[in-house]
């Protein structure tokens, strides 16, 4: 058994087969060696170095451990990242007995991230989205930030420089994820923002809320739109795998446009497929998953991570089964 792990720990995974399971895929492909992987999966002691979780319910697979660890190592600091297995109904506890239980913060999935606005101080952008992933401790106060909006913003300065002179983007989808891209956008100064939707009343209750730069459009409209949208961004799950792929016609975009979709499972869809074919720029879904990382890694460990193509490569090939 590794040192450090308390087989009665308030800690845990949703079982021990999970954990161990978990461990071995990181170990695959001999990038953490197994030992090493397992003693991070497991439970902490609050005697160990600082430590960051990932807080949903149930504990679904997640590509943030792999990512975490790759930078601690890095950057060789001494510190871990687990998830947590936390039903709805022991949210708040946990939330706040994160300190008590030696966690310095935490990511937050499905289905708390709307509810731990009320639980910690949410920032500008997670009372904008309406959502947090990512809880700190700032002066002893439990705070909350939503680091999808800079993951996809600074996803899109690495991949197409200058993206954000666009006047026009087309955004497709009115979700959550949309909420964040939508911000992002208007925090950059993008001037009109048009939002398809399949259920047009999602997007006319977010145009609502963000004011009068969001120009909701029908969606069998967004084909109009095309020529004029300088940056294209799919939110909608069209184009995952087990899914439709997006219905659109790329040819009709500008020579210059910039292609943004947030699906990275498969990491190039369809629509990411034939932008490239034409020439376009682009910026993919498994980009905006590494950047949103940043920032939470530097709020716990307080050194600010790079995205590197090694760390790309590393997530790539868990995504793949490579
Ligand atoms: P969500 O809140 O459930 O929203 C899903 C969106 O997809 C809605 O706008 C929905 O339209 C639309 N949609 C679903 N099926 C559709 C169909 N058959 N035709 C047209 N539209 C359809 O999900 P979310 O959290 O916003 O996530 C959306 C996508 O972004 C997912 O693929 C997710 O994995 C991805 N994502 C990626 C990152 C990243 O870091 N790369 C971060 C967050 C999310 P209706 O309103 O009409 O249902």
């Amino acid at each position: 058994m590794p040192p450090g792990y308390d087989p009665t720990g308030a800690y845990r995974l949703s079982s021990r087969q999970t954990r161990n399971a978990f461990a071995r895929r990181l170990c695959a492909n001999n990038k953490i060696d197994f030992a090493r992987g397992l003693f991070d999966c497991h439970s902490m002691t609050a005697t160990r170095p600082p430590a960051a979780c990932l807080i949903g319910w149930p504990a679904a697979h997640s590509r943030s451990p792999l990512i975490h660890h790759y930078w601690l190592r890095k950057l060789g600091i001494a510190g871990g990242y687990v998830i947590e297995a936390v039903p709805p109904d022991e949210l708040q506890d946990f939330v706040f007995r994160l300190a008590p239980r030696g966690f310095v913060g935490a990511n937050v999935t499905i289905p708390h991230k709307e509810r731990v606005l009320k639980l910690s101080r949410p920032d500008a952008r997670a009372q904008a989205v309406g959502a947090a992933n990512t809880l700190w401790f700032a002066d002893g106060e439990l705070c909350s930030t939503n680091t999808d909006v800079e993951g996809f913003l600074n996803n899109l300065d690495a991949c197409a420089p200058g993206w954000d002179r666009a006047e026009e983007v087309l955004v497709l989808g009115a979700g959550g994820a949309a909420r964040a891209v939508v911000f992002g956008l208007l925090e950059r100064g993008i001037k009109r923002v048009h939002l398809a939707n399949r259920t047009r009343a999602r997007a006319d209750t977010l145009a609502d809320q963000f004011g009068d730069k969001v120009f909701p459009v029908a969606w069998e409209a967004f084909g109009d739109l095309l020529p004029r949208a300088k940056l294209l961004v799919n939110t909608t799950s069209l184009g995952m795998h087990g899914q439709n792929p997006l219905d659109l016609d790329v040819g009709r975009l500008p020579d210059d446009a910039v292609v943004s979709d947030l699906v990275y499972v498969p990491l190039e869809t369809p629509l990411l497929s034939a932008a490239k074919a034409r020439g376009l720029k682009t910026a993919d879904g498994l980009g905006m998953l590494l950047h949103q990382a940043v920032r939470g890694f530097e709020l716990w460990f307080g050194q600010r991570p790079q995205v590197t193509a090694e760390l790309r490569a590393l997530v790539q090939a868990d995504l793949t089964g490579a």
